[in-house]
């Protein structure tokens, strides 16, 4: 069994918590096709965003430079890091200089994408997360689940438990009213304590070097405000040209993410404060070399809103860490590949190809299709254990022919009607430990078909 059956059997062992996840995030899912069709240009609105980001992709670099030289005329300090590395290293510099060791952050899928928080941690540095799904998951030493929702598979009788520990709260008492007051209380002292805040960037603005970032309970500006030194993190897929750009996609962004209107707050940061410092971070880490490969190209156009996690039939019963990669999901599982094709090779292969993610991107990525070539790509390049290999290759052979195919369908529905069940439902039968085959026609259709309609029409 791959990594990803391994973990999605031990998610599903727990059926009450797996069901739950799949209603629950069903239910953000139908959340969002109502806001959506409160929109009568959802459609266009989609086209358009899709069209913004092929011209960008098409002109990145241009814009790029243009949003630095804006950006540094505003007074900040732009870096750029090609990879996660440099990334972790630019940041600790900044911190050493201004002789900080108190950091809160705002959600940004771009530091977990680059371990910036263990890395922070070894060299001393107090890193706190401020979103309230970040800091559960953060007290439990354990990566998100999903791009926006990020404790999505924890209960709240859990939460109370952490909190108990970690909080000194209540033993017992899992009130969400009650549970939020108290992080509440502990990030107001950590927000007033931070010497740095860093946030992750949801749109940078090329034609005037602003940086945009979205959130639902105003962490990232409580941070930027009370701190004296700001870093935002982007990579080089964020920009938009122009300001007039923005509408379009926070329209699309809060609807199809949690299935709000609007985002509670979607803060523009244009340049530092007078005596503190703003830095922008720009970080590349593999989405170069993305852009030049024309199959996955699109999956730069991604703006994390976390709906092809919530409509998917897979991630939503087999949980978020089933995928082991930052970003989990159908978007997870393209993006996973390019960072280590061997580590995750099973991650294509974790899909129903229903096209159920490509129909609901607000910047229509075509997702199932991505997903389907890197299946292609694993198999050319010979990526799969023997156990996936052979009978993939007698597959092939039967689906090639009549010949072997009318052969094999007589051979099956003999088997499955004479053989024990003992043989039919052996252990390597993976299909048949969770479900019963339906009983089996004696004929084929081929067969039923000249029999019964051929023959009446001669
Ligand atoms: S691929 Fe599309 S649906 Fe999935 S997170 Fe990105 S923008 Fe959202």
């Amino acid at each position: 069994m791959n990594a990803h059956a391994q973990i999605t059997a031990n998610f599903l062992a727990n059926r009450e918590r797996s069901d739950w996840h799949d209603q629950t995030l069903w239910m953000v899912r139908q959340k969002r096709d109502r806001v959506a069709a409160t929109v009568p240009e959802w459609e266009e609105l989609r086209e358009e965003a899709s069209k913004i980001k092929d011209h960008v992709l098409s002109n990145l670099e241009r814009y790029l430079l243009q949003f630095e030289e804006k950006a540094v005329a505003n007074g900040v300090q732009v870096h750029w890091a090609a990879d996660a590395a440099e990334f972790n290293e630019i940041i600790l510099q900044i911190i050493n200089k201004n002789k900080a060791i108190r950091v809160v952050k705002s959600k940004s899928m771009l530091t977990e994408e680059c371990g910036l928080n263990p890395f922070l941690e070894r060299s001393g540095i107090e890193i706190v997360d401020t979103d309230l799904g970040e800091r559960i998951i953060q007290f439990r030493r354990e990566p998100p689940s999903h791009i926006v929702l990020p404790a999505i598979h924890l209960k709240k009788e859990e939460i109370g438990e952490l909190f108990h520990e970690k909080l000194n709260t209540e033993k017992g008492v899992s009130d969400p009213h009650y549970l939020t007051a108290a992080a509440r209380v502990h990030l107001r002292q950590k927000f007033l304590t931070a010497e740095v805040a860093i946030t992750g960037v949801n749109f940078a603005v090329a034609e005037t070097g602003a940086i945009v970032v979205c959130t639902n309970e105003g962490n990232a500006d409580m941070g930027v405000h009370a701190a004296p030194v700001q870093i935002h993190c982007m990579g080089i897929e964020k920009i938009i040209p122009r300001t007039m750009d923005l509408g379009v996609f926070t329209r699309l962004l809060a609807r199809s993410a949690t299935g709000q209107h609007i985002t509670t707050y979607t803060s523009h940061y244009l340049e530092p404060r007078e005596g503190s410092d703003m830095h922008i971070v720009i970080v590349d880490n593999g989405r170069a070399e993305r852009l030049g490969n024309k199959t996955f190209r699109d999956s730069l156009k991604c703006i994390r809103c976390g709906s092809c996690m919530n409509t998917c039939p897979v991630y939503r019963r087999s949980g978020g860490h089933s995928y082991r990669y930052v970003i989990p999901g159908p978007i997870g599982s393209v993006l996973a590949p390019h960072i280590n094709i061997r580590q995750y090779k099973d991650l294509p292969f974790a899909s129903s190809l229903c096209g159920s993610c490509t129909n609901i991107c607000p910047v229509k990525i075509d997702i199932q299709q991505q997903i389907y070539s890197w299946r292609q790509e694993i198999s050319q390049k010979k990526k799969f254990s023997a156990f996936k290999n052979i009978p993939l290759r007698i597959a092939g052979r039967i689906f090639a022919g009549s010949r072997w195919y009318d052969f094999s369908g007589k051979v099956a529905r003999w088997a499955i009607r004479n053989l024990p069940r003992r043989i039919i439902y052996h252990r390597i039968n993976v299909w048949g430990r969770g479900r019963e085959l339906p009983e089996v026609s004696g004929e084929s259709f081929k067969e039923w078909y000249k029999r019964s309609y051929i023959s009446t029409h001669k």
